[in-house]
Protein backbone atom coordinates (compact mmCIF):
# COMPACT_ATOMS: atom_id res chain seq x y z
CA UNK A 1 0.00 0.00 0.00
CA UNK A 2 1.83 3.26 -0.78
CA UNK A 3 2.17 5.41 1.78
CA UNK A 4 -0.06 8.34 3.17
CA UNK A 5 1.95 11.58 3.11
CA UNK A 6 0.15 14.65 5.67
CA UNK A 7 1.92 17.41 4.64
CA UNK A 8 1.59 19.02 1.38
CA UNK A 9 3.94 20.24 -1.05
CA UNK A 10 3.71 23.60 -3.14
CA UNK A 11 5.66 24.30 -6.41
CA UNK A 12 6.55 27.55 -8.01
CA UNK A 13 6.70 27.22 -11.88
CA UNK A 14 8.94 29.08 -14.12
CA UNK A 15 11.34 28.96 -16.82
CA UNK A 16 13.21 25.44 -15.32
CA UNK A 17 9.64 23.72 -15.27
CA UNK A 18 6.58 24.85 -17.73
CA UNK A 19 6.45 22.11 -20.52
CA UNK A 20 3.55 19.79 -20.44
CA UNK A 21 6.06 17.17 -19.08
CA UNK A 22 8.09 18.70 -16.75
CA UNK A 23 4.35 19.96 -15.27
CA UNK A 24 3.32 16.34 -14.67
CA UNK A 25 7.05 15.30 -13.27
CA UNK A 26 6.47 17.74 -10.55
CA UNK A 27 3.00 16.30 -9.75
CA UNK A 28 4.50 12.79 -9.88
CA UNK A 29 7.19 13.76 -7.78
CA UNK A 30 4.72 15.14 -5.12
CA UNK A 31 3.38 17.94 -5.64
CA UNK A 32 -0.31 19.17 -4.65
CA UNK A 33 -0.16 22.97 -5.39
CA UNK A 34 1.20 24.77 -8.25
CA UNK A 35 2.02 28.48 -7.29
CA UNK A 36 2.11 31.22 -10.46
CA UNK A 37 4.17 34.12 -9.41
CA UNK A 38 3.20 37.51 -10.83
CA UNK A 39 6.06 38.65 -9.83
CA UNK A 40 7.78 36.68 -13.07
CA UNK A 41 6.66 36.27 -16.59
CA UNK A 42 3.58 37.55 -18.37
CA UNK A 43 -0.22 36.48 -18.05
CA UNK A 44 -0.07 34.63 -21.49
CA UNK A 45 2.84 32.37 -19.78
CA UNK A 46 1.03 32.17 -16.63
CA UNK A 47 -2.51 30.97 -18.60
CA UNK A 48 -0.49 28.24 -20.84
CA UNK A 49 1.11 26.75 -17.15
CA UNK A 50 -2.30 27.21 -15.85
CA UNK A 51 -4.01 25.25 -18.53
CA UNK A 52 -1.18 22.28 -18.52
CA UNK A 53 -1.27 22.01 -14.42
CA UNK A 54 -5.01 21.46 -15.37
CA UNK A 55 -4.23 18.97 -18.05
CA UNK A 56 -2.04 16.99 -15.68
CA UNK A 57 -4.87 16.79 -12.62
CA UNK A 58 -6.78 14.87 -15.22
CA UNK A 59 -4.45 12.43 -15.84
CA UNK A 60 -3.86 12.01 -12.79
CA UNK A 61 -6.88 11.37 -11.85
CA UNK A 62 -6.60 13.74 -8.34
CA UNK A 63 -7.39 17.67 -7.40
CA UNK A 64 -4.55 19.74 -7.78
CA UNK A 65 -4.26 23.34 -6.60
CA UNK A 66 -3.22 26.43 -7.96
CA UNK A 67 -1.96 29.40 -6.45
CA UNK A 68 -1.64 32.85 -7.89
CA UNK A 69 1.09 34.89 -5.96
CA UNK A 70 0.48 38.65 -6.43
CA UNK A 71 3.40 40.79 -6.62
CA UNK A 72 1.67 43.41 -3.94
CA UNK A 73 2.93 46.76 -3.62
CA UNK A 74 6.79 45.93 -3.83
CA UNK A 75 8.86 49.22 -3.72
CA UNK A 76 11.31 49.78 -6.34
CA UNK A 77 14.29 52.54 -7.26
CA UNK A 78 14.35 53.29 -10.69
CA UNK A 79 17.11 53.57 -13.27
CA UNK A 80 20.41 54.75 -13.42
CA UNK A 81 22.10 56.87 -16.15
CA UNK A 82 25.58 54.96 -16.71
CA UNK A 83 25.06 51.44 -15.08
CA UNK A 84 24.90 50.19 -11.62
CA UNK A 85 27.14 52.09 -8.86
CA UNK A 86 28.82 51.36 -5.94
CA UNK A 87 27.99 52.74 -2.42
CA UNK A 88 30.21 52.65 0.08
CA UNK A 89 30.21 52.96 4.04
CA UNK A 90 29.50 56.53 5.03
CA UNK A 91 29.14 57.95 1.78
CA UNK A 92 25.63 60.19 1.28
CA UNK A 93 23.24 59.07 -0.97
CA UNK A 94 19.96 61.14 -1.88
CA UNK A 95 16.13 59.46 -2.57
CA UNK A 96 13.84 61.33 -4.50
CA UNK A 97 10.91 61.50 -6.68
CA UNK A 98 12.78 63.07 -9.86
CA UNK A 99 11.83 60.18 -12.64
CA UNK A 100 15.61 61.22 -14.15
CA UNK A 101 18.03 58.50 -14.38
CA UNK A 102 20.12 57.99 -11.01
CA UNK A 103 23.94 58.46 -10.45
CA UNK A 104 26.19 57.98 -7.61
CA UNK A 105 24.43 60.96 -5.57
CA UNK A 106 21.02 60.04 -6.20
CA UNK A 107 18.22 57.56 -7.88
CA UNK A 108 14.81 57.75 -8.36
CA UNK A 109 12.57 56.23 -5.67
CA UNK A 110 8.53 56.76 -7.11
CA UNK A 111 7.15 55.94 -3.94
CA UNK A 112 5.57 59.37 -2.74
CA UNK A 113 3.85 57.38 0.33
CA UNK A 114 7.42 56.02 1.61
CA UNK A 115 8.62 60.20 2.10
CA UNK A 116 5.13 60.91 3.67
CA UNK A 117 6.00 57.74 6.38
CA UNK A 118 9.63 58.30 6.69
CA UNK A 119 11.39 59.63 9.54
CA UNK A 120 15.43 60.59 10.32
CA UNK A 121 16.46 57.91 12.14
CA UNK A 122 14.64 54.67 9.73
CA UNK A 123 16.41 52.79 7.31
CA UNK A 124 16.14 51.71 4.23
CA UNK A 125 16.92 48.39 2.85
CA UNK A 126 17.80 48.06 -0.86
CA UNK A 127 18.83 45.27 -2.81
CA UNK A 128 17.06 42.04 -0.33
CA UNK A 129 18.73 43.43 2.99
CA UNK A 130 22.32 43.50 1.45
CA UNK A 131 22.35 47.33 1.41
CA UNK A 132 21.39 49.73 4.35
CA UNK A 133 20.76 53.43 3.85
CA UNK A 134 20.09 55.40 7.53
CA UNK A 135 17.55 58.74 6.81
CA UNK A 136 19.15 61.83 7.96
CA UNK A 137 16.51 64.61 6.92
CA UNK A 138 13.32 64.05 4.39
CA UNK A 139 10.45 66.22 3.13
CA UNK A 140 7.48 64.89 1.09
CA UNK A 141 9.61 64.21 -1.66
CA UNK A 142 13.07 63.34 -0.98
CA UNK A 143 15.33 61.94 1.41
CA UNK A 144 18.69 62.44 2.17
CA UNK A 145 20.31 58.95 3.58
CA UNK A 146 23.83 57.81 4.83
CA UNK A 147 25.21 54.27 3.62
CA UNK A 148 25.14 51.76 6.30
CA UNK A 149 25.86 48.65 4.82
CA UNK A 150 27.49 48.96 1.20
CA UNK A 151 27.09 47.08 -1.50
CA UNK A 152 26.67 47.40 -5.69
CA UNK A 153 23.03 49.16 -6.81
CA UNK A 154 21.38 48.48 -10.53
CA UNK A 155 18.13 49.37 -12.23
CA UNK A 156 14.57 48.66 -10.37
CA UNK A 157 16.35 46.81 -7.45
CA UNK A 158 13.87 46.34 -4.73
CA UNK A 159 13.14 48.51 -1.24
CA UNK A 160 11.99 47.67 2.15
CA UNK A 161 10.97 49.74 5.19
CA UNK A 162 11.28 47.68 7.87
CA UNK A 163 9.50 48.68 10.56
CA UNK A 164 7.35 51.20 9.43
CA UNK A 165 3.11 51.13 8.35
CA UNK A 166 2.91 52.52 4.72
CA UNK A 167 0.48 54.02 3.21
CA UNK A 168 0.58 51.93 0.39
CA UNK A 169 -2.05 50.53 -1.59
CA UNK A 170 -2.83 46.51 -0.59
CA UNK A 171 -3.28 46.24 -4.73
CA UNK A 172 -1.30 47.98 -7.16
CA UNK A 173 -2.70 48.57 -10.81
CA UNK A 174 -0.47 45.72 -11.64
CA UNK A 175 -2.09 43.24 -9.25
CA UNK A 176 -5.82 44.57 -9.67
CA UNK A 177 -4.76 43.50 -13.67
CA UNK A 178 -3.22 39.78 -12.76
CA UNK A 179 -6.33 39.26 -10.12
CA UNK A 180 -8.91 39.95 -12.62
CA UNK A 181 -6.84 37.39 -14.95
CA UNK A 182 -6.18 34.87 -12.34
CA UNK A 183 -9.93 34.83 -11.33
CA UNK A 184 -10.72 34.85 -14.74
CA UNK A 185 -8.28 31.85 -15.31
CA UNK A 186 -10.19 29.94 -12.67
CA UNK A 187 -6.85 29.88 -10.02
CA UNK A 188 -7.97 28.24 -6.23
CA UNK A 189 -6.23 30.78 -4.18
CA UNK A 190 -4.96 34.53 -4.11
CA UNK A 191 -1.40 35.10 -2.67
CA UNK A 192 -1.91 38.40 -1.27
CA UNK A 193 2.04 39.86 -0.96
CA UNK A 194 3.36 42.24 1.73
CA UNK A 195 -0.15 42.61 3.49
CA UNK A 196 -0.03 45.22 6.82
CA UNK A 197 -3.32 45.45 8.58
CA UNK A 198 -6.44 43.90 8.12
CA UNK A 199 -8.14 46.42 5.79
CA UNK A 200 -5.35 44.81 2.81
CA UNK A 201 -7.52 41.70 2.95
CA UNK A 202 -10.54 42.74 3.43
CA UNK A 203 -10.04 44.72 0.32
CA UNK A 204 -8.68 42.09 -1.53
CA UNK A 205 -11.91 40.48 -0.42
CA UNK A 206 -14.16 42.71 -1.53
CA UNK A 207 -12.96 42.38 -5.42
CA UNK A 208 -12.06 38.44 -5.47
CA UNK A 209 -15.72 37.37 -3.11
CA UNK A 210 -16.01 34.00 -3.33
CA UNK A 211 -13.77 32.80 -6.62
CA UNK A 212 -10.97 32.29 -5.12
CA UNK A 213 -9.77 31.44 -1.51
CA UNK A 214 -7.54 34.17 -0.29
CA UNK A 215 -3.76 33.11 0.80
CA UNK A 216 -1.93 36.02 3.19
CA UNK A 217 1.92 36.01 3.05
CA UNK A 218 3.06 37.58 6.22
CA UNK A 219 6.68 39.06 5.25
CA UNK A 220 5.68 42.53 6.92
CA UNK A 221 6.38 43.55 10.40
CA UNK A 222 4.02 45.87 10.43
CA UNK A 223 1.49 43.14 10.39
CA UNK A 224 2.62 41.75 13.49
CA UNK A 225 1.01 43.73 15.66
CA UNK A 226 -2.71 42.33 13.91
CA UNK A 227 -1.71 39.06 13.31
CA UNK A 228 -4.34 37.30 15.20
CA UNK A 229 -6.86 39.15 13.29
CA UNK A 230 -5.08 39.32 10.11
CA UNK A 231 -5.11 35.12 9.84
CA UNK A 232 -8.58 35.26 10.96
CA UNK A 233 -9.82 37.25 7.74
CA UNK A 234 -7.85 34.54 5.54
CA UNK A 235 -8.63 31.37 4.67
CA UNK A 236 -4.61 30.52 4.18
CA UNK A 237 -1.31 31.76 5.79
CA UNK A 238 2.42 31.77 3.93
CA UNK A 239 5.25 32.43 6.49
CA UNK A 240 6.92 34.47 3.69
CA UNK A 241 10.26 33.80 5.08
CA UNK A 242 12.38 35.83 2.28
CA UNK A 243 10.91 39.53 2.50
CA UNK A 244 10.26 38.09 6.27
CA UNK A 245 14.09 38.10 6.72
CA UNK A 246 14.90 40.91 5.13
CA UNK A 247 12.41 43.20 7.30
CA UNK A 248 13.53 41.86 10.63
CA UNK A 249 17.09 40.56 11.66
CA UNK A 250 16.99 36.71 10.86
CA UNK A 251 17.56 35.42 13.91
CA UNK A 252 13.63 37.01 14.46
CA UNK A 253 12.68 34.40 11.91
CA UNK A 254 12.39 30.98 13.61
CA UNK A 255 10.70 32.09 16.34
CA UNK A 256 7.99 33.84 14.26
CA UNK A 257 7.31 30.82 11.46
CA UNK A 258 6.53 28.94 15.22
CA UNK A 259 4.57 31.45 16.44
CA UNK A 260 2.93 31.86 13.00
CA UNK A 261 2.46 28.41 12.23
CA UNK A 262 0.95 27.61 15.75
CA UNK A 263 -1.61 30.55 15.57
CA UNK A 264 -2.85 29.34 12.24
CA UNK A 265 -3.39 25.89 13.30
CA UNK A 266 -5.38 26.68 16.36
CA UNK A 267 -7.95 28.48 13.98
CA UNK A 268 -7.64 25.87 11.33
CA UNK A 269 -5.87 27.62 8.64
CA UNK A 270 -3.50 25.97 6.28
CA UNK A 271 -0.31 27.60 6.63
CA UNK A 272 3.00 27.13 3.98
CA UNK A 273 6.21 27.60 5.05
CA UNK A 274 7.93 29.24 2.31
CA UNK A 275 11.04 30.11 0.87
CA UNK A 276 14.86 28.58 0.59
CA UNK A 277 14.03 25.57 2.15
CA UNK A 278 16.11 23.51 -0.48
CA UNK A 279 17.99 27.14 -1.53
CA UNK A 280 21.06 25.03 -2.83
CA UNK A 281 19.36 22.73 -4.80
CA UNK A 282 18.83 25.59 -7.50
CA UNK A 283 22.48 24.63 -8.59
CA UNK A 284 22.81 21.36 -6.80
CA UNK A 285 21.36 18.01 -6.98
CA UNK A 286 21.44 17.68 -2.95
CA UNK A 287 20.46 19.81 -0.09
CA UNK A 288 22.97 20.87 2.55
CA UNK A 289 22.19 18.90 5.98
CA UNK A 290 21.01 22.81 7.47
CA UNK A 291 18.69 22.68 4.44
CA UNK A 292 17.20 19.23 4.95
CA UNK A 293 17.06 20.18 8.60
CA UNK A 294 15.24 23.70 8.18
CA UNK A 295 12.27 21.39 6.02
CA UNK A 296 12.34 18.53 8.74
CA UNK A 297 11.52 21.79 11.06
CA UNK A 298 8.46 22.57 9.54
CA UNK A 299 6.87 19.79 9.40
CA UNK A 300 7.61 18.75 13.33
CA UNK A 301 5.99 22.62 13.85
CA UNK A 302 3.08 20.93 12.07
CA UNK A 303 3.25 22.87 9.07
CA UNK A 304 0.44 22.11 5.94
CA UNK A 305 2.82 22.53 3.52
CA UNK A 306 6.62 23.61 2.53
CA UNK A 307 7.00 25.33 -0.30
CA UNK A 308 9.55 25.50 -3.40
CA UNK A 309 10.42 28.57 -4.85
CA UNK A 310 13.84 28.91 -7.40
CA UNK A 311 14.42 25.24 -6.93
CA UNK A 312 11.51 24.36 -8.68
CA UNK A 313 10.66 27.49 -10.91
CA UNK A 314 14.55 28.30 -12.32
CA UNK A 315 16.61 25.94 -11.00
CA UNK A 316 18.37 22.73 -12.37
CA UNK A 317 16.75 20.68 -10.08
CA UNK A 318 13.12 21.08 -10.08
CA UNK A 319 11.88 17.16 -9.51
CA UNK A 320 14.68 15.95 -8.00
CA UNK A 321 13.65 19.33 -5.22
CA UNK A 322 9.97 17.46 -4.78
CA UNK A 323 11.52 14.15 -4.56
CA UNK A 324 14.27 15.42 -1.62
CA UNK A 325 11.15 17.04 0.11
CA UNK A 326 9.08 14.19 -0.50
CA UNK A 327 11.59 12.06 1.17
CA UNK A 328 12.70 14.43 4.15
CA UNK A 329 8.13 14.74 4.55
CA UNK A 330 7.80 10.87 4.92
CA UNK A 331 10.77 10.54 7.14
CA UNK A 332 9.38 13.32 10.00
CA UNK A 333 5.77 11.32 9.25
CA UNK A 334 6.80 8.18 10.46
CA UNK A 335 9.17 9.22 13.65
CA UNK A 336 7.99 8.39 16.75
CA UNK A 337 8.50 12.15 18.17
CA UNK A 338 6.49 13.44 15.38
CA UNK A 339 3.17 12.37 16.45
CA UNK A 340 3.89 13.20 20.26
CA UNK A 341 4.46 17.00 19.47
CA UNK A 342 1.51 16.92 17.39
CA UNK A 343 -0.71 15.09 19.96
CA UNK A 344 0.61 18.16 22.55
CA UNK A 345 -0.17 20.87 20.87
CA UNK A 346 -3.25 19.79 20.23
CA UNK A 347 -6.00 22.54 19.97
CA UNK A 348 -9.06 22.73 21.60
CA UNK A 349 -12.53 21.71 19.86
CA UNK A 350 -14.78 24.75 19.45
CA UNK A 351 -17.65 24.80 20.95
CA UNK A 352 -19.75 23.72 18.07
CA UNK A 353 -21.61 20.68 16.97
CA UNK A 354 -19.31 20.01 14.24
CA UNK A 355 -16.10 20.58 16.37
CA UNK A 356 -17.40 18.01 18.78
CA UNK A 357 -18.10 15.65 16.46
CA UNK A 358 -14.63 16.13 14.30
CA UNK A 359 -13.14 15.07 17.57
CA UNK A 360 -14.78 12.60 18.42
CA UNK A 361 -14.53 11.38 15.07
CA UNK A 362 -10.27 11.62 15.55
CA UNK A 363 -10.76 9.77 19.07
CA UNK A 364 -12.88 6.85 17.41
CA UNK A 365 -11.19 6.52 14.56
CA UNK A 366 -7.98 6.24 16.61
CA UNK A 367 -9.29 4.04 18.89
CA UNK A 368 -10.81 1.58 16.17
CA UNK A 369 -7.73 1.90 14.03
CA UNK A 370 -9.86 3.04 11.52
CA UNK A 371 -8.84 2.84 7.64
CA UNK A 372 -9.82 6.65 7.54
CA UNK A 373 -12.02 9.83 8.59
CA UNK A 374 -14.34 10.88 5.94
CA UNK A 375 -15.34 13.78 5.39
CA UNK A 376 -18.42 14.94 2.82
CA UNK A 377 -18.12 18.85 2.28
CA UNK A 378 -19.17 21.28 0.33
CA UNK A 379 -17.47 24.23 1.23
CA UNK A 380 -14.44 22.65 2.28
CA UNK A 381 -14.84 23.83 6.16
CA UNK A 382 -15.82 20.42 8.17
CA UNK A 383 -12.79 19.29 6.70
CA UNK A 384 -10.52 21.44 7.36
CA UNK A 385 -11.35 21.25 10.72
CA UNK A 386 -10.47 17.95 10.76
CA UNK A 387 -7.43 18.71 9.21
CA UNK A 388 -6.84 21.37 12.56
CA UNK A 389 -7.47 17.73 14.69
CA UNK A 390 -3.79 16.46 13.17
CA UNK A 391 -5.56 12.44 13.01
CA UNK A 392 -2.93 9.98 13.43
CA UNK A 393 -5.31 8.70 10.01
CA UNK A 394 -5.88 9.69 6.77
CA UNK A 395 -8.54 12.39 6.04
CA UNK A 396 -11.12 11.71 2.66
CA UNK A 397 -12.54 15.30 1.84
CA UNK A 398 -15.24 14.53 -0.47
CA UNK A 399 -16.62 16.79 -2.34
CA UNK A 400 -19.23 17.22 -5.63
CA UNK A 401 -17.73 20.91 -5.85
CA UNK A 402 -14.50 20.82 -8.19
CA UNK A 403 -12.69 23.97 -6.50
CA UNK A 404 -13.47 22.90 -3.05
CA UNK A 405 -11.72 19.41 -3.85
CA UNK A 406 -8.74 21.56 -5.30
CA UNK A 407 -8.53 23.35 -2.09
CA UNK A 408 -7.91 20.99 -0.20
CA UNK A 409 -5.07 19.65 -1.63
CA UNK A 410 -3.51 22.15 0.65
CA UNK A 411 -5.10 20.45 3.72
CA UNK A 412 -2.56 18.39 6.47
CA UNK A 413 -3.54 14.75 5.79
CA UNK A 414 -6.72 15.33 3.50
CA UNK A 415 -7.00 13.11 0.60
CA UNK A 416 -8.97 15.07 -1.86
CA UNK A 417 -12.14 13.50 -3.88
CA UNK A 418 -13.88 15.29 -6.49
CA UNK A 419 -16.93 13.27 -6.27
CA UNK A 420 -20.66 13.67 -7.36
CA UNK A 421 -23.25 14.83 -5.16
CA UNK A 422 -24.73 11.95 -3.25
CA UNK A 423 -28.03 12.27 -1.66
CA UNK A 424 -28.25 9.41 0.75
CA UNK A 425 -25.88 8.08 3.37
CA UNK A 426 -25.80 4.51 1.85
CA UNK A 427 -24.60 6.25 -1.26
CA UNK A 428 -22.17 8.60 1.09
CA UNK A 429 -20.16 5.64 2.43
CA UNK A 430 -20.15 3.93 -0.96
CA UNK A 431 -18.82 6.34 -2.42
CA UNK A 432 -16.24 7.39 0.64
CA UNK A 433 -15.48 3.59 0.71
CA UNK A 434 -14.25 2.96 -3.04
CA UNK A 435 -12.43 6.42 -2.82
CA UNK A 436 -10.71 5.30 0.10
CA UNK A 437 -9.92 1.88 -1.41
CA UNK A 438 -9.02 3.48 -4.86
CA UNK A 439 -6.72 5.91 -2.60
CA UNK A 440 -4.66 2.83 -1.29
CA UNK A 441 -6.11 4.09 2.48
CA UNK A 442 -8.21 1.35 3.26
CA UNK A 443 -9.24 -2.21 2.18
CA UNK A 444 -12.45 -4.74 2.52
CA UNK A 445 -13.39 -5.03 5.97
CA UNK A 446 -11.21 -2.15 7.57
CA UNK A 447 -13.55 0.56 9.34
CA UNK A 448 -13.68 3.95 8.14
CA UNK A 449 -15.81 7.06 10.39
CA UNK A 450 -17.97 8.96 8.66
CA UNK A 451 -18.98 12.30 9.55
CA UNK A 452 -22.19 14.00 7.34
CA UNK A 453 -24.70 16.92 7.49
CA UNK A 454 -28.25 15.78 7.49
CA UNK A 455 -30.13 16.71 5.13
CA UNK A 456 -27.63 16.24 2.84
CA UNK A 457 -26.28 19.05 0.70
CA UNK A 458 -27.02 21.54 3.60
CA UNK A 459 -23.46 23.07 3.80
CA UNK A 460 -22.11 23.79 7.19
CA UNK A 461 -24.03 21.18 8.79
CA UNK A 462 -22.01 18.64 10.28
CA UNK A 463 -24.04 16.50 12.68
CA UNK A 464 -23.80 13.36 12.41
CA UNK A 465 -21.07 10.45 12.79
CA UNK A 466 -21.63 6.83 11.62
CA UNK A 467 -18.71 4.10 11.93
CA UNK A 468 -18.82 2.08 8.32
CA UNK A 469 -17.02 -0.87 7.01
CA UNK A 470 -15.72 -1.26 3.85
CA UNK A 471 -16.99 -3.77 1.51
CA UNK A 472 -15.56 -5.86 -1.27
CA UNK A 473 -18.32 -4.40 -3.71
CA UNK A 474 -16.95 -1.19 -3.11
CA UNK A 475 -13.32 -2.06 -4.12
CA UNK A 476 -12.59 -0.13 -7.41
CA UNK A 477 -12.53 -2.77 -10.47
CA UNK A 478 -9.18 -4.00 -10.85
CA UNK A 479 -7.28 -1.20 -14.17
CA UNK A 480 -7.04 -2.67 -17.16
CA UNK A 481 -3.61 -3.98 -18.00
CA UNK A 482 -1.40 -0.80 -18.35
CA UNK A 483 -3.57 1.97 -17.86
CA UNK A 484 -1.84 4.57 -15.08
CA UNK A 485 -4.03 3.87 -12.08
CA UNK A 486 -3.93 6.36 -9.60
CA UNK A 487 -2.67 5.15 -6.25
CA UNK A 488 -0.63 7.84 -4.64
CA UNK A 489 -2.01 9.21 -1.71
CA UNK A 490 -0.12 12.70 -1.64
P1 LIG B 1 8.10 36.19 -2.86
O1 LIG B 1 7.43 35.83 -1.47
O2 LIG B 1 8.85 34.99 -3.32
O3 LIG B 1 6.97 36.57 -3.73
O4 LIG B 1 8.97 37.36 -2.50
C1 LIG B 1 7.96 34.87 -0.61
C2 LIG B 1 8.90 35.47 0.41
O5 LIG B 1 9.07 36.69 0.49
O6 LIG B 1 9.45 34.65 1.16
MN1 LIG C 1 8.02 38.13 -0.63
Amino acid sequence: MPLHRSTKIVATLGPASSTEAQIVALAQAGVNVFRLNASHGTQPEHALRYARIRAAEDRLGRPIGVLLDLQGPKLRVGTFAYGPVDLGIGDSFRLDLDRRPGDRKRVALPHPEVFASLEPGHDLLLNDGRIRLRVLACGADFAETEVIAGGTLSDRKGVNVPGTALALTALSEKDRSDLAFGLELGVDWIGLSFVQRPEDIEEARALIGDRAHVMTKIEKPAALPTLDRIIELSDAVMVARGDLGVELPPEDVPGLQKRIIRLSRAMGKPVIVATQMLESMIAEPTPTRAEASDVANAVYDGADAVMLSAESASGRYPVEAVAMMNRIVHKVERDPLYRRIMDAEHPHPEATAPDALTAAARQIAETISAAGIVTFTTTGSTTLRAARERPTVPILGLSARRETARRLSLAWGVHAVWTDDVQNFSEMVGRAASAATAAGIGRTGQPLVVTAGVPFGTPGMTNSLRVVTIDAEDEPPAAPAGAARQTETV
